[in-house]
């Protein structure tokens, strides 16, 4: 999954962003809210963090903004002000979710996996494709109940294509779901990955059918 946090208090923005890392997110930071509306309506993001003061731009023009363009992303507006006014503007402005700061990083985690779970974008914490199995809360992966240990892009990536299972995905929907902005995504690197996970997947299940599929001239998909 990608997130964009839009915060201009760059340490929080930066704390936020290493978190979710290691939560298996993909993660880009804009800091000031011109900049926040360029990636929010250009780029295709799971979930928005958005600050409620901003330069240039606040969190509830870029949230109504956003919406008047028919962009649905999930929101979570972010507030230093724990006022009930703000809840309710922000609200109006079309956010899915709204967390008064300071807040602890378990609560922000909270929600944006309550906003994935919701049917818009039907994400689990347990997925599964035949007896593969994946949980986004523990990290553990599974085949035919054998613990396989995948490297933090190749669980973000093993995770995009479950939750996506038997469609056909571009390399170009994995690399913006998948890498963020800053990652240094060469043509072949979704190919690579795909190879290592083919490798934990499905090399050491031989007798079993392979799940990782190339679907020639289009992209990869899982499922069978
Ligand atoms: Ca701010």
């Amino acid at each position: 999954m990608r997130i964009l946090v839009v915060e201009d208090e760059r340490k929080l923005a930066k704390t936020i962003k290493k978190g979710l890392e290691q939560e298996s997110f993909a993660v880009d930071i804009a800091f000031d809210g011109g900049y926040g509306y360029d990636l929010a309506s250009t780029e295709d993001y799971d979930v928005v963090i958005l600050d409620l003061m901003l330069p240039k731009l606040n969190g509830i023009d870029i949230c109504r903004r956003l919406r008047q363009n028919q962009i649905q992303i999930p929101i979570i507006m972010l507030t230093a002000k724990s006022q009930l006014e703000d809840k309710v503007n922000g609200l109006n402005s079309g956010a899915d979710d709204y967390l008064a700061k300071p807040f602890a990083f378990t609560e922000l985690l909270a929600r944006i996996k309550a906003l994935g779970r919701r049917p818009k974008v039907s994400l689990g914490t347990e997925l599964e494709v035949e007896d593969l199995s994946l949980n986004t809360l523990t990290h553990e992966v599974k085949r035919d109940g054998r613990g396989i240990k995948l490297s933090r892009t190749e669980f973000a990536l093993l995770e995009y294509l479950m939750r996506n299972k038997d469609k056909t995905l571009t390399k170009n929907q994995l690399i913006e779901h998948v890498w963020d902005y800053d990652a240094d995504v060469l043509p072949n690197t979704v190919e690579v990955y795909i190879g290592y996970l083919r490798n934990k997947i499905d090399k050491p299940f031989k007798n079993k059918a392979a799940l990782i599929q190339t679907v020639r001239g289009f992209g990869y998909k899982v499922g069978r």
